[in-house]
């Protein structure tokens, strides 16, 4: 017999975790513990709410019953070398997932990839950390991978309905991921470990009969009748297509370019755009953890979740990276852009988050209504060449401590950091734009108040965060097909249909199933 239970963990009790989940399991069940022939972890959380913290475990328990080897998930992909051909621009989560579901449904995914492979990439990254060079083929958001390799790996997504979760976790530990993953409240795998998933994907593409071609950027499309018949490549090369699918992410401004220029639809999207705040990240831990020294180490690297309405605008907290790193993610030369990522075990010495303000492409972008659909893109940019002007003209980024910037005043000198090409004190409170300076500031007045110790001079806050999410979308129908072009699926977070690396995989997915309708 199996049964289901909930079970609360003490953190004394949690240093013996199997022995108490044992013993939980017999007396809540009322069974003797011999009877039990193994306990299988279905979900765990922290209740971090009040001092006395808690773990909440789901458990499956074996009642004279063997515990099943850990389970091996199995998908069934093909053969599909000689099968017919769907091109996907992207190698992102969207881009990948939708390869790998096309090799299941028995088409052959043609991926098309501007950036380097997960190895070569790294230099590049190097380079725009050290040299602060831009490569803008290869950075934090393009190559294998996309935007979700160098990241931080966490895996929460809010869109349930869309798709099946759990399939793109299983997935992600088929190849290679930590089955961590499928238990964990707030899956996480961590910048070190996320290039060898990658790889493993790429792998299993190639071996089943895929292609994916590296350092191949898609530069013009031929659309004849309506209908998508060939992309131009930047060798030059023209390859015949008769079904895209357009993964190609929130950064890629020269396809958003092109298609306004080829005046193919597509709309200016709202958005939110900030700064990121770095905290010493045992300030987080003894305000989440209420604990004046260094936290237990049964319990991760402390998180944060913040939201406050300004005036009637929303200001957040955006991809929270407990023991992480701030890192340069500009996509060309002439811009400051900042992310954050951690490794999986979250060890850095820092805390470091988004905050950003809401940006209504209708209500607040009226000064760039003559770029039309490219009004959000053309206001992000500015912002990003505000920073890149006001650090210095590198990579360096303008930066302030927290309590300077809310009470307006140059800081004489800023706190370390984690983010590696340098900062520089800049007067970010009168530089930024007022609707994001200024709902800034009242947002962290008041996340100050809901978490005592935020707000403090030990923090930096460090610009631009410009990037968590598309400035444009690009319409489909039920079908998931451009409504103007036939045969074009616009696909994941640059279409505007995914915020983070498991919609985005989804989302490849569903378009993968809607390409190959009629093939
Ligand atoms: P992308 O990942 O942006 O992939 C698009 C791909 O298309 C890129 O590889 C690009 O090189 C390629 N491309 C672009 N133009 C062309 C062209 N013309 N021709 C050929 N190829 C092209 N999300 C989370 O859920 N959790 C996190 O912890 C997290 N942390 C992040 C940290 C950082 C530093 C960054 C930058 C992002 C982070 N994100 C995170 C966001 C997440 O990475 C994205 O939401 C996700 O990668 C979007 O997937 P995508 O496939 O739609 O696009």
């Amino acid at each position: 017999m199996i049964k289901e239970i909930q079970l609360r963990v003490s953190l004394v009790e949690e240093s013996k975790q199997q022995n108490t989940l044992l013993w939980k399991s017999a007396k809540l069940l009322d069974i003797p513990k011999e009877k039990i022939t193994g306990i299988k972890v279905l979900r765990k959380s922290i209740d971090a709410r009040k001092p006395a913290i808690v773990f909440n475990y789901k458990v499956a328990v074996y009642i004279n019953e063997p515990l099943p080897e850990s389970s091996s998930y199995t998908f069934k992909y093909k053969d599909v070398s000689k099968a017919k051909p769907i091109h996907i621009i992207g190698f992102g989560p969207a881009g990948m997932y939708a390869a790998l579901r096309c090799i299941e449904l028995g088409f052959k995914p043609i991926v098309l990839e501007r950036g380097k492979n997960v190895q070569d990439r790294r230099r590049d990254l190097k380079a725009i950390n050290q040299d602060h060079h831009v490569n803008e083929d290869s950075n934090y958001c393009f190559g294998e991978g996309g935007a979700g390799t160098y990241s931080d790996g966490k895996l929460y997504t809010r869109s349930l309905k869309r798709g099946d979760v759990r399939r793109i976790f299983e997935n992600l530990v088929y190849h290679g991921a930590t089955d961590q993953i499928l238990v964990d409240a707030h899956p996480h795998i961590g910048t070190n470990k996320l290039p060898k998933v990658v790889q493993n994907i790429r792998e299993t593409i190639l071996k089943y009969g895929g292609e994916v071609h590296f350092e191949t950027r898609v530069t013009n499309f031929t659309i004849t009748n309506n209908k998508i018949k060939a992309i131009q490549l930047i060798n030059g090369e023209e390859l015949a297509v008769e079904r895209v699918i357009l993964a190609t992410g929130h950064s890629a401004r020269d396809i958003f370019y092109l298609l306004d220029k080829k005046k193919v639809a597509i709309e200016a999207k709202s958005f939110a755009m900030g700064v990121r705040v770095e905290h010493p990240q045992h300030i987080i831990d003894s305000i989440q953890y209420h604990c004046s020294g260094e936290r237990s180490e049964l319990l991760p690297a402390a998180a944060y979740s913040l939201v406050q309405q300004v005036n009637g605008r929303g200001v957040y907290s955006f991809c929270m990276c407990p023991g992480g790193f701030i890192v340069p993610a500009a996509t060309a030369n002439g811009e400051v852009v900042v992310n954050g990522m951690s490794p999986s075990k979250r060890n850095n010495e820092f805390a470091n988050s988004g905050i950003v303000v809401e940006i209504n492409a209708d209500k607040d972008l009226y000064k760039y209504e003559q770029f039309g659909a490219l009004k959000a893109l053309e206001y992000q940019k500015d912002l990003e060449k505000l920073a890149f002007t006001s650090g210095g003209r590198s990579q360096v980024a303008p930066a302030q401590r927290l309590t300077d910037f809310v009470e307006g005043r140059l800081s004489s000198d800023l706190n370390p950091t984690s983010y590696q090409p340098g900062i520089k004190s800049v007067p970010l409170h009168s530089l930024l734009p007022k609707l994001i300076g200024k709902s800034l500031r009242k947002g962290f007045e008041s996340f100050g108040q809901k978490m005592k110790g935020y707000y403090t001079e030990e923090a930096n806050i460090i610009g631009v965060e410009s990037r968590t999410s598309s400035p444009v979308s690009i319409p489909r129908t039920e079908k998931l097909e451009h409504p103007q072009i036939e045969g074009l699926y616009p696909c994941g977070e640059g279409g505007g249909y995914a915020g983070g690396i498991i919609s985005a995989a989804m989302d490849g997915e569903r378009c993968a199933e809607a390409a190959v309708i009629g093939l």
